[in-house]
């Protein structure tokens, strides 16, 4: 295969130097370039993308910027306002929520002079409740009857003394937190002597008339009454009463978050929320609406998990921000008119703050820090979309903004953002994300700006010359390596079959000469058998002569009217003497009235001889050739019939080609070329007849020669 191989090359060297010369190298060449060219095309249309982003990308950038220097100018005109100098905290929580107000992007503020705790608007620091006396703001006589009343009811729990005492107190007092404070007290005392319905009810008027009343340590009325007024309910055996109004302690303590430090939140909830499932456990089946109490408290739930978010964000400046906040400022140690950019992830919020200094009252030092925490959820999203609508970005482009987490904060991140686009950052790195612009459809760009291009369609072209060109050099490759090994095949089959006639022609005639043999039938024997291989050794040659002739068109018909079954019968019988060993079984078999046709009676013999000796040659065991001649009205139909070892159906087609030799044919005989059907139908084709097979393997095959009966054969 190899060698075959080389010499098919070898012949067509100059072919494949021309080719690769004229066409293969200039292709590559021209590809080559093509390709460069179609890469500065894409360097192009990313490089147009790239800027028009950057510059849309800058805009937004700025937009963004000045909207945060807009809350750092609040922060600058905040800090050196008097009230803040001043420290006046009754004033401060006003001032900053008109500018909450006015400011969106303005979140949680808090306050952090040098010698107080860190204060956070709208939130109550528990450490920082101050101990208010329960005598504060009674007169001399009121504290007296305070005194006397409590000494009753807390030292001798003597309630029913204690209570007329409370109540004259209440009669003389104008100020509605301390009266409200009373009618606590109470209550209480009812409670504790059992009186739970009138209990309930001054409970009831509490809530109703005094809710803006605090206890003694600040903290609502309205929310330790309600938690009271489930438990008079409870022990009074009204069981929804107490369960509806464990749920509106709930939404009372909610209502007044504000009012509660985290502690006092989590405990007056904790113990609203263990009333309710207390009781609803106990009485499961007798409340017809549970299902919307069982509602309503899950929502008040989901609810009270939202401010304790909140508290954690409070606890998260107070723990984590705001001690290195101060680190930071200590550091420059010297009072800074600039606003301090200050970012931080805890867990998964995004702490954005802007904090200045709050100078003293000299103006030359510090004492203390503003800062204010920018409101995320406006911002990331209420802001940055709106300014992403007005910058328009180019309806391709994907805008994507993540944190240092890679936590998406804006847009969606697609798996082809990887490939192309620009990365950008805000200016000063605050807030400190990464904003990445992609074209979501550059592929599709690219492509179009390709399909347009002149070397797209130069370097198809090419390559499809060059596919065309490399299969027909293939083909001729093959194509000669094909015909090399035909040729070697046919050397080594056609050498063996001249052999075995010569070799034995040689044999006998030596014996012959040596007079060995003198028997005369045993020499007559001899003499025929030498006849028999020249016989072979002729019909051998003549194949070949004939073929090469008939091919080359050098061969000469000889055609004379002929009676055919007079042929047929003289040529088989002609047939019969070279076997004259084997028990042929000929049969023939002749229709009526077969009209002489014209034909060339040597070609033809060769023709039908070789078709009798492939029946011989491929039949094992008994041989019996059957021969049929028919007509219809316009043809001659000669048959050849055998009970041989037939003929492999993807054969069929293709053994009337030279040098053809079927799949049976090595392992059966190994005498053959491959040259005698294809003889058969060239003298066939002569006669402007057909020729055809039929064969099944196992079971024999018949060659049918059909002759044209005019066949207009000038004789
Ligand atoms: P070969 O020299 O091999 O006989 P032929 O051209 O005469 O060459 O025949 C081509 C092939 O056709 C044979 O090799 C054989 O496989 C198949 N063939 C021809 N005649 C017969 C037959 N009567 N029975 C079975 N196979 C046949």
């Amino acid at each position: 295969m190899k060698k075959e191989l080389l010499i098919a090359l070898g012949r067509h060297k100059r072919l494949i130097a021309i080719f690769l010369l004229t066409i293969f190298l200039p292709s590559v060449l021209l590809s080559i370039f093509g390709i460069l060219a179609l890469r500065n095309e894409k360097f192009r249309l990313e490089k147009q993308f790239e800027e028009e982003q950057l510059r849309i990308a800058e805009h937004f950038k700025s937009q963004v910027g000045s909207n945060i220097r807009d809350a750092e100018n609040v922060l600058q005109l905040l800090r050196q306002n008097p009230i803040l100098v001043n420290k006046e905290y009754e004033e401060i929580e006003p001032l900053l929520d008109d500018q909450v107000a006015e400011n969106r992007l303005l979140g949680q503020f808090f306050i952090v002079y040098n010698d107080t705790k860190p204060w956070f608007l709208h939130f109550r620091a528990d450490t920082d409740n101050p101990p208010i006396e329960s005598t504060l703001g009674f007169n001399a006589a009121h504290q007296d009857k305070l005194k006397r009343a409590e000494r009753y009811e807390f030292m001798q729990n003597n309630y029913p003394m204690a209570i007329p005492i409370y109540e004259e107190l209440l009669v003389g007092l104008r100020d509605r937190n301390l009266q409200g404070q009373i009618l606590n007290h109470i209550a209480r005392n009812l409670v504790k002597s059992g009186k739970y319905q009138e209990a309930g009810e001054i409970y009831s008027s509490i809530i109703n008339d005094f809710q803006k009343s605090k206890t003694s340590r600040g903290i609502p009325l309205v929310i330790t009454s309600r938690l009271q007024l489930v438990d008079c309910y409870l022990k009074s055996g009204e069981g929804e009463n107490a369960l509806k109004e464990s749920l509106n302690a709930i939404e009372e303590i909610l209502l007044n978050w504000r009012d509660l430090t985290e502690n006092q939140l989590k405990t007056y909830t904790s113990m609203a929320i263990e009333a309710f499932t207390n009781i609803l456990d106990k009485k499961p089946d007798a409340l017809p609406a549970k299902e919307n109490y069982v509602k309503e408290f899950e929502h008040l739930k989901a609810d009270y998990q939202v401010k304790i978010e909140q508290w954690k964000i409070i606890n998260d400046l107070k723990n984590e921000c705001i001690p290195e906040l101060q680190r930071e400022f200590m550091q420059t140690n010297t009072y800074s008119q600039n606003t301090f950019r200050y970012s931080k992830t805890i867990g998964d919020e995004n702490f954005l703050i802007l904090a200045s200094l709050i100078p003293d009252n000299n103006k030359t030092g510090a004492q203390g820090i503003l800062g204010v925490k920018i409101n995320s959820v406006f911002f990331e999203n209420d802001l940055i979309t709106k300014i992403i609508e007005e910058v328009r970005l180019n309806e391709n482009a994907n805008f994507v903004i993540t944190d240092l987490k890679g936590r998406v904060i804006f847009g969606e991140k697609t798996p082809s953002d990887e490939l192309s686009g620009i990365t950008l950052f805000f200016n000063d790195n605050f807030p400190p994300w990464r904003i990445e612009i992609t074209n979501n459809q550059f592929e599709k760009i690219l492509l179009k700006g390709i399909y347009k291009s002149f070397y797209f369609w130069t370097i198809l072209t090419i390559i499809i010359i060059l596919i065309f060109g490399v299969f027909l050099i293939m083909r001729t490759i093959f194509h000669e390596m094909d015909v090399l090994k035909l040729k070697s095949e046919l050397v080594s089959s056609v050498s063996h079959e001249f052999k075995t006639p010569i070799t034995s022609i040689k044999a006998l005639t030596e014996r012959l000469l040596d007079q060995k043999v003198n028997d005369p039938a045993r020499m007559k024997e001899y003499y025929s058998e030498i006849l028999w291989d020249a016989d072979n050794l002729s019909r051998l040659v003549g194949n070949f002569l004939d073929s090469t002739m008939i091919e080359e068109g050098k061969k000469q018909y000889d055609f004379e009217e002929t009676d055919i079954k007079q042929w047929i019968t003289q040529t088989i019988t002609n047939f019969r003497k070279k076997y004259p060993q084997k028990g042929i079984n000929f049969n023939s078999r002749f229709s009526a009235d077969i009209p002489p046709i014209a034909i060339d009676k040597n070609a033809m013999e060769q023709a039908i001889n070789n078709l009798l000796d492939n029946a011989i040659k491929f039949t094992s065991g008994k041989i019996v050739v059957e021969i049929i001649v028919e007509k219809d009205e316009n043809n001659l139909f000669l048959k050849v019939s055998d009970n041989g070892i037939g003929i492999h159906k993807e054969d069929l087609d293709k053994i009337f080609e030279k040098f053809y030799r079927g799949r049976n044919a090595p392992r059966h005989t190994s005498t053959g070329t491959g040259l005698g059907l294809t003889l058969v139908r060239q003298i066939i084709e002569a006669h402007r007849g057909e020729i055809s097979v039929d064969s099944k393997v196992g079971s024999g095959s018949t060659f049918t020669i059909i002759l044209p009966l005019r066949n207009n054969i000038e004789t």
